[in-house]
């Protein structure tokens, strides 16, 4: 019977099998722990197959910024709107939106964009060594990030973002309209300048997160696809038998990785984790010859424009709605339609659709990730919440989970990451 104690038994046991469970996993076996690794779905079913694909270390600036709160209470009405807050009668979303408030200030963003930065910068430089073992066929380029603007006041804006995030070390590029031309011929003439960042990467992730699945797999991790966590069991100070769809799982160490379903789980134990599903989506289409060879932004239809090989990826929309998982197709069109105006028709051209995707960013209210021990417990590690900028920080988090579970110091400080840190 499901939750028997004993039927499986193993050291550690991770919860989800997106970039964040099979990144802990893989430093983890580097460690020499035995890993099992449930996933209800498929490995890399959430929110880690269709992002935007960017390693975008000048992302230092946590969702939560002055402006956006009323920003989405001025789209609430607009079908089409980039950025949708779904009024609801829930007691955690309204934490949670007081939270975010509370985070959306200068003196608060300014406190994070270091911690974010140090972050981002050893992901970075993970990424490499980690699709060079796994074989990963992900695409991985460091080509850099163009903002791209057709208005004056959203451009210099833009630049005055840059100047400040340059405090803490991020490198940008001012470009007039003859500049951003030169670097980027597939931009149209609506185009008038932009913003680039040099330092700034991308991949196709659901290639790297299912190379880095199989290199577990292979080096001796029980990855167990279709399995359901359904209850945790508190035994003490450790967390007992995590009940499954297949049975019970006993573990010396547990880690939760389970993205935008992390609160659910974690419920059963009196672990209160203030994340909220924030939906969007990505259509893919056939790339175009001549449509653009380094990622877009673009900031005034909130659009990234990913090139993936053969194919070019759209992605946009952070709806909080919940855990609803439908697609509404007027977010969809907005995204596609957000895109031709900054193009030549030349690169829009006959785009073939592969495919309409929507995930669940797991959202924290201050945008930074929640990594470490869960208090009043000894031994369960907590990984989940990261935002928008989770595919970036997937290394680096499987990294410091490994070291948490073998109790050493983290390499990076993780004061503002702490996962107590609301209570
Ligand atoms: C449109 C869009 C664009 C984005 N663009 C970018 C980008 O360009 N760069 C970037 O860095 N980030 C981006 N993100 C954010 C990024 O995708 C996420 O932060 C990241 O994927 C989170 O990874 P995760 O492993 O925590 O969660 P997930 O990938 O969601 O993995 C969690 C896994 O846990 C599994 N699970 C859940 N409940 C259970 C259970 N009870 N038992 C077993 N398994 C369970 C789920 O099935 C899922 O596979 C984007 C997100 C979206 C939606």
């Amino acid at each position: 019977m499901a939750g028997q104690v004993g039927d499986h038994s193993t050291d550690v046991l991770i919860i989800g099998g997106g970039v964040v469970g099979v990144c802990a996993a893989y430093y983890l076996l580097k460690q020499g722990r035995d890993v099992t690794l449930i996933e209800k779905g498929d490995i890399c079913s959430g929110a880690s197959y269709g992002n935007a694909g960017l390693i975008a270390v000048s992302h230092v600036v946590p969702l939560a910024e002055p402006g956006v709160f009323a920003q989405g209470l001025r789209w609430l009405m607009r079908p089409d709107s980039p950025f949708y807050i779904r009024p609801r009668l829930d007691r955690d979303f309204a934490r949670w939106l007081w939270l975010f408030r509370r985070a959306a200030t200068h003196q608060r963003v300014r406190a994070a964009m270091p911690a974010i930065r140090d972050l981002q910068f050893a992901s970075l430089d993970l990424f490499p060594g980690i699709i060079d073992e796994t074989q990963a066929e992900c695409h991985f380029e460091q080509r850099g990030l163009l903002m791209a603007f057709t208005q004056p006041k959203k451009l210099a804006a833009a630049v005055e973002e840059a100047r400040v995030t340059a405090e803490v070390g991020i490198e940008y590029e001012e470009l007039d309209d003859d500049a951003i031309h030169a670097r980027e011929p597939s931009l149209s003439s609506n185009v008038i300048g932009g913003v680039y960042h040099p330092q700034d990467a991308h991949i196709e992730p659901a290639a790297f997160v299912r190379a880095v699945g199989r290199h577990i797999r292979e080096n001796g991790a029980r990855v167990h696809e279709g399995v359901e966590a359904l209850g945790l069991e508190r035994s003490g100070r450790n967390v007992g038998v995590v009940t499954t769809t297949r049975g019970g799982f006993q573990a010396r160490e547990v880690v939760l990785a389970g993205g935008a379903w992390s609160p659910g789980i974690a419920g059963p134990l009196g672990l209160r984790l203030p994340i909220q599903a924030a939906k969007g989506y990505s259509v893919t289409v056939r790339r175009p010859e001549t449509s653009p060879s380094i990622p877009l932004l673009l900031p005034e239809t909130r659009v990234a424009v990913t090139p993936m090989g053969d194919t070019l990826r759209f992605a946009g929309t952070l709806e909080l709605a919940g855990m609803d998982l439908s697609v509404n197709m007027r977010r969809v069109q907005a995204i596609v339609d957000g895109v031709p105006p900054y193009l030549t028709d030349d690169a829009t051209a006959d785009m073939k659709l592969v495919e309409i995707w929507r995930g669940l960013r797991p959202c924290s209210p201050d945008g930074l990730p929640f990594i470490g021990r869960a208090s009043g417990y000894d031994n369960l590690t907590v990984a989940a919440g990261h935002s928008t900028i989770g595919l970036a920080l997937g290394p680096i988090t499987g990294k410091l989970v490994s070291q948490f579970v073998a109790h050493e110091a983290p390499e990076i400080d993780l004061t503002l990451c702490d996962v107590g840190r609301y209570g």
